[in-house]
């Protein structure tokens, strides 16, 4: 039986583990199928409070864990599949192994979402990818194209036009749902251009397992046509990883888990942090301060639940 669970070893998880491991509860932390979480998936991080000269996101979240880890965390490789929060203690399914814990923290964030075009899983890693910063770089003079509207297909237009001869940003609506700002540099950057109310019909070439070329069709002429690509970038939002909670804990439409003020989910003992529950800010160190909310509130429900066991 443990004292707390953790699953999750992004910035939340593991900056709940310090907290958590400070404070003597010997956390076991879930490292979850995309350890490190979004961090591990980008660059120099230049927002995060304490680095004046910036440092590569991987480092900062290894960082975080190496500190969890000296205070006394374990961490096991592996994923949730099924949990069961009915009752106390909570039990928790690794990789086909039950657990049994007192608290849970829920850290297991949000991943990128993608088209589901027929030939789109095919394709990821051979020209298909979700994450600039971790793969513009194979693509320097070459023939790039991102799908999405938002502040993150902003951002990763912008970032990739260090490596593309050209960058085509391709978005399904006239408006957009970008900043202003980020919208703004994008239409300024010569290398970049827009293709709007237009729709990705499929990627290709699944036969040479490289992407060649993608299938578009605009939406107010109807026309289709395929234009030469070399690398495919998604960037249309994330999904949170709450598959095994569903139906156990509070989740809003769209999968977030519905916060009940600080940490605290719809069950006492089980709390949230990061991306989890928040699609406004999704910063790393909002991140870090809602896992550190988290351990915190684990801590005083545990040492209220040892004083009426007591009692
Ligand atoms: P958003 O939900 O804001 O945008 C997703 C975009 O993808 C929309 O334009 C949407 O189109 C489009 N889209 C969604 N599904 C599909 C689909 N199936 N086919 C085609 N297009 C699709 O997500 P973001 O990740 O861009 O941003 C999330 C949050 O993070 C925002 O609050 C954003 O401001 C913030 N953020 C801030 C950054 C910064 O300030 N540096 C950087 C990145 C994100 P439609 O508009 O038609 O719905």
């Amino acid at each position: 039986m443990h004292e707390l669970i953790i699953l999750g070893s992004g910035c939340a998880g593991n900056t709940a583990a310090v907290y958590a491991a400070r404070a003597n509860l010997k956390p076991i932390v879930v490292s979850g199928h995309e350890p490190g979480g979004q961090l591990s998936l980008t660059s120099l991080v230049e927002n995060f409070p304490g680095f004046p000269e910036g440092i590569q996101g991987p480092d900062l979240v290894e960082n975080i864990k190496k500190q969890a880890q000296n205070f006394g965390a374990e961490y096991l490789h592996g994923t949730v599949d099924e949990v069961d929060l009915s009752k106390r203690p909570f039990r928790i399914r690794i990789d086909g192994e039950w657990r049994e814990t007192k608290a849970l923290i829920i850290a297991t964030g949000a991943s990128a979402k993608w088209l589901n075009l027929p030939n789109e899983q095919k394709l990821i890693g051979h020209g298909v990818s979700s994450c600039a910063t971790c793969d513009g770089f194979f693509y320097r003079g070459r023939k790039i194209m991102v799908i999405g509207g938002g502040d993150t297909a902003m951002e990763e237009a912008s970032f990739l036009t260090r490596f593309g001869e050209t960058v085509t940003l391709v978005h399904r609506r006239d408006e957009f749902r970008a900043s202003k700002i980020m919208l703004d540099r994008v239409r300024h950057n010569p290398k970049v251009r827009i293709l709007t109310s237009t729709v990705v019909e499929d990627v290709h070439d699944v036969n040479q397992n490289l992407v060649t070329s993608v299938r578009l069709k605009n939406l107010r002429t109807g026309e289709v046509w395929d234009e030469a690509v070399d690398g495919f970038f998604v960037a249309i939002g994330h999904q949170p990883n709450t598959a095994p909670f569903r139906g156990q804990i509070e989740l809003d439409e769209d999968g977030y888990i519905v916060s009940k003020g600080g940490a605290r989910t719809s069950v006492a003992g089980v709390f949230h942090a990061g991306d989890v529950q928040d699609r406004v800010y999704k910063q790393a160190v909002t991140a870090a301060g809602a896992g550190c909310m988290a351990a915190l509130e684990a801590e005083k429900f545990l040492e209220a639940e040892a004083h009426t066991h007591a009692a």
